[in-house]
């Protein structure tokens, strides 16, 4: 019997650009198990922030796609872009702190200037910003904001940070280097995910944030808004990816279809296996409950 952790609340933060996919599956199926496998509450939070890509009626039907796989949340959901004031009172404390500040510079300017210091680096198809409008911007217009990478309100030394993955083991990224100064509000006026999740986790009181790997390399840059911000740190656990045909994340670029939930049974015991667990069970409440034992032997035995 694994200890129970009677704070622990998790969470499946879904973004509506479609419906779930296999795994999508995946994801929320580990965030609810170990939820359960702790005694714990598991909530949903639609991430509805970057409306273009979100297709009307999406978020219903991920809602219905989970229910029909047994994954109820303990509350009614939350969507984020129900709650734009929130990101914007952390954005100003940021900004009064000195942590955050406007940028006028275009993705065009940015490449160029990095083209032009010769040690440009792109990294995940994101540009490592060169921190041109750290020291104010001179007459120009903002157009986003951002926070500075480094470990001092400076911008001279840079920041290292460390954190242990309950899957991945000991982890480290140089927030400076790798990652640079990152976008908190968008030019085009839509907050960042960076900002949004790392405040609605601390609102809504997550312990545990139970994900996929793809998002490991994001950690750093919650990690350092929860400390600057003064919110806890929760655990994270990264859980393994669904891989597509050409070996890439599955996703609707390379082929990813709706799941199919005409059997949700098979769809759980799919998605399980993902996981590394073995499911037998002849309906839904069997898998879960074969599901949260099994997911207890392997992430929520007694510390
Ligand atoms: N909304 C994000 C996504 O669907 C996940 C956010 C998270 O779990 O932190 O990729």
């Amino acid at each position: 019997m694994a200890a129970p952790r009677p704070n622990y609340i998790g969470r499946f933060a879904p973004s509506p650009t479609g419906p779930l996919h296999p795994g999508s599956l995946v994801a929320a199926l580990a965030s609810w198990l170990d939820a359960r496998a702790h005694g714990g509450r598991w909530l949903v939070r639609i991430e509805d922030l970057d409306r273009p890509r979100c297709p009307a009626g999406s978020d219903s039907l991920i809602l219905e796609q989970l229910s029909r796989c047994g994954l109820l949340p303990d509350e009614p959901p939350v969507w984020q872009s129900h709650r734009e004031a929130r990101y914007a009172a952390g954005l100003e404390r940021l900004r009064a702190s000195g942590w955050a500040f406007a940028c006028a510079c275009s993705r065009k300017q940015i490449t160029q200037s990095l083209a032009a210091s010769g040690h440009g680096s792109e990294r995940h198809g994101e540009l490592v910003y060169p921190g041109t409008c750290r020291a104010g911007l001179k007459g120009q217009t903002a157009r986003a904001w951002r926070l500075l990478s480094s470990a001092d309100p400076e911008g001279r030394q840079e920041l290292s940070l460390h954190w242990q993955d309950r899957r991945l083991g000991a982890q480290q990224q140089n927030l400076s280097t790798e990652v640079g100064d990152f976008v908190l509000k968008r030019a085009d006026g839509l907050w960042a995910y960076q900002l949004a999740v790392v405040i609605d986790d601390a609102e809504q009181g997550i312990s545990d944030i139970v994900r996929g790997e793809d998002l490991a390399d994001n950690t750093p840059r919650q990690m350092r808004l929860q400390q600057l911000l003064g919110l806890p740190l929760p655990r994270y656990l990264h859980t393994p990816l669904v891989m597509g045909a050409d070996g890439q994340k599955l996703s609707k670029q390379n082929g990813a279809t709706a799941l199919d939930l005409r059997d949700p049974v098979a769809a759980l015991s799919r998605a399980a296996a993902v996981l590394g667990l073995s499911l037998s069970g002849q309906s839904v409440a069997e898998q879960l409950d074969q599901g949260v034992k099994a997911w207890r032997e392997l992430w929520a035995r007694p510390e």
